[in-house]
Parts: structure tokens; sequence; C-alpha cells
């Protein structure tokens, strides 16, 4: 096989099919995945869910993951948001002419290991070249379904006062990880991402109760834009404690370094949760077990007060407002 993606392995000819066969028919292979047009598949039984995401991450590969990763663990977190088991994901690429095809390979590989461990089937896929600049190395987009747990009635609009707030890990990992491998700021620090594909997480809550307000994935903008999201959308306040908010040494030492705030910098293996009181003790110790939130917490709660506002209540016991999201930090982190 050729060394490097051409124009040919889009050009649907003998080297597009090479490549189907030769690389993503060996990684992607299931009973779903045929020659035909569109793929043939059971429906589920209740409400289902779709989504879609693109996927442009600058670098591709970064430390605890790529953009092969991240591309299903985008997809099936987003479903798993609205209570629905991830079944089906769809996935497109755009390559640049003269990618290397060790690469793709290892894109792939993942992207195919991701998939199985979120118990999910790639159904269909695309694959097109752009000439060389015309796109940045390689562009995913996938798409999922999934069949949402009844009973659940998740949405970012049901927050109510007396909610907990809870994480379910060490917040800022991705973000962090992708800043310090774009090399610009000369730090050296040991921070991995934190991508992660969380439908067994929210399965082990929904196992617990299935009166489960909102779930949200705290990717671009970090769990503070998704507060303040919640905030808004539920019409309540929020109010943190600073202490209870769990965060890496090395990120929380980045972000001293550089003057940012933990709470924008993107997850993309973290969920925050809005669940009533009395069950947040019986649902950190079940996330506490889990693979993906060892480090869950309680971060705060929901006040009827200041509608809109998220509140911190800092490490000496003031109570400050947390600035509002700004623009965006860091472009290309997903
Ligand atoms: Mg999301």
């Amino acid at each position: 096989m050729d060394e490097r993606i051409t124009l040919a392995h889009g050009a649907g000819g003998k080297q597009t099919s090479d490549l189907i066969r030769g690389l993503f028919k060996r990684y992607f292979d299931n009973q779903f995945l045929t020659a035909d047009d569109a793929a043939v598949l059971p429906s589920p039984k209740g409400k289902m869910a779709m989504t879609t995401d693109g996927f442009i991450v600058s670098p591709w590969d970064f430390p605890g993951g790529n953009v092969g990763r991240l591309s299903v663990c985008g997809t099936v977190n987003d479903l798993a948001c609205m209570g629905a088991k991830p079944l089906y994901l769809t996935c497109s690429f755009v390559i640049e002419e003269g990618f290397p095809i060790k690469s793709l390979d290892r894109i792939a590989r993942s992207l195919a290991e991701t998939a199985q461990e979120a118990g999910v089937s790639i159904v269909a896929g695309d694959t097109k070249v752009a000439g060389r600049g015309q796109v940045d190395g390689i562009f995913i987009t996938t798409t999922g379904v999934g069949e949402i747990v009844p009973e659940t009635k998740l949405s970012g609009s049901q927050a109510r006062p007396g909610d907990a707030v809870i994480v379910t890990g060490d917040i800022g990992r991705h973000g962090c990880a992708i800043l310090l491998s774009r090399d610009e700021y000369g730090i050296e620090a040991d921070v991995t991402s934190d991508d992660a594909p969380l439908w067994g997480t929210v399965r082990s809550m929904l196992d617990v109760t299935t009166d489960l307000h909102v779930i949200r994935d705290a990717t671009r903008g970090g769990v503070g834009t998704v507060l303040y999201e919640i905030a808004e959308e539920s019409g309540v306040g929020i109010c943190l404690n600073q202490a209870d908010i769990p965060v890496d040494p090395a990120v929380s030492g980045v972000c001293g370094m550089l003057g940012l705030e933990p709470l924008y910098l993107a997850c993309e293996g973290r969920l925050v949760v809005f669940a009533p009181k009395e069950h947040a003790d019986a649902l950190l110790e079940v996330l506490r077990r889990g693979r993906y939130s060892q480090n869950a917490a309680v971060i705060g709660e929901v006040r009827q007060t200041l509608p809109g506002r998220v509140c911190l209540k800092t490490r000496i016991g003031t109570e400050t407002l947390l600035p509002p999201p700004g623009g965006e930090l860091l472009p290309r982190i997903c």
C-alpha cells in the first residue's frame, strides 16, 4: 500500500477500495457494515436519540488519546447524556492529501477499539480526500444512534433547587493536554486527556435511580460553561464549593502558571450531573467504583436565588460570582 494518502484514495476507484478493504474494513468489520449503499439495522424498541459531531482536534495525536478515540467518545457521550445506550455510529473522514497512511491506520484502530469499548457498531462510513492545505491533516465526523432507557427524562431544563451538582472526575485534563501538546508555552507537565466513552458511567447511575435531572458532558468550554448553560436553561442559581472541585495537581499547576481557570478547560470524559440531593451519596458510591469516575465529587448545589448565575464559595469562605464564560479559549480542541 502507498505510504501517503493521495487524491486517488478519495476518487472512488481501485485505490479507494484498497483503502477501505485493507484498512477500514479490517478494523471496523461487523454484521451491519456491508458494501451496500446504506446499513440495514434493527430498530430500537423505545425512543431513540441521535446526534452528530465533527472532530478537528489539533494535534490529532495527544497524550491520552487521538482524534479516532475522541470521535467515538464525543458522540457516544452525547447519547449517554440523554440516557441513551449507544448502538450505531457512522463515520466520515476528510483526509488531507499527503497524510501518512500509518497515521490513518493508528486513528482507525483507536476508533475501532473505542467503539468496541463503548459497545457501539460502526455501520456506515465515507472517505474523502482534499488537496494539500484544503484541510489540516484529518477531520472526522461521527453520527450516533442510541436507545433511550425508559423512564429517563434528562434535559438541561430539569435542574431544580435542592439538586446536588456532581462531576464524575477531576476536571480540565483534555484542554490542558491539548494546550501542552501544542508546545506554544514551553511548559512540561504530565497531563493526559481524560477522553473516555461514558455510557457505562451513565448506566451505573441509572441503576441507582432514574430520577436524574440533568447529565451533560463538559466538553468545549468545560464545566463552568455547562453550569452557566444549565443555570440559564433551568432558570436556577448554582452555588459551587471551590474546595470540593477535583483538579489534578499538574492541571492546577499549569492553570496557575498561565492564569487559566480549570472550570473553563475542556474535558472529554467527564459528566456534570444534577440529581436530587437524597441520591447524591449512593451515586457517588457507585461512581467511585467506576473505571472513569473514581474522583467523582459533589461540587455544589442548585438554589432558587440568583437564577442564571453560578456562585463560587472560595476556600476562605467568601462567595463570589464565577465569571461567565468568555470567548473560545483554545480553538480546535475537539
Ligand atoms: Mg455534549
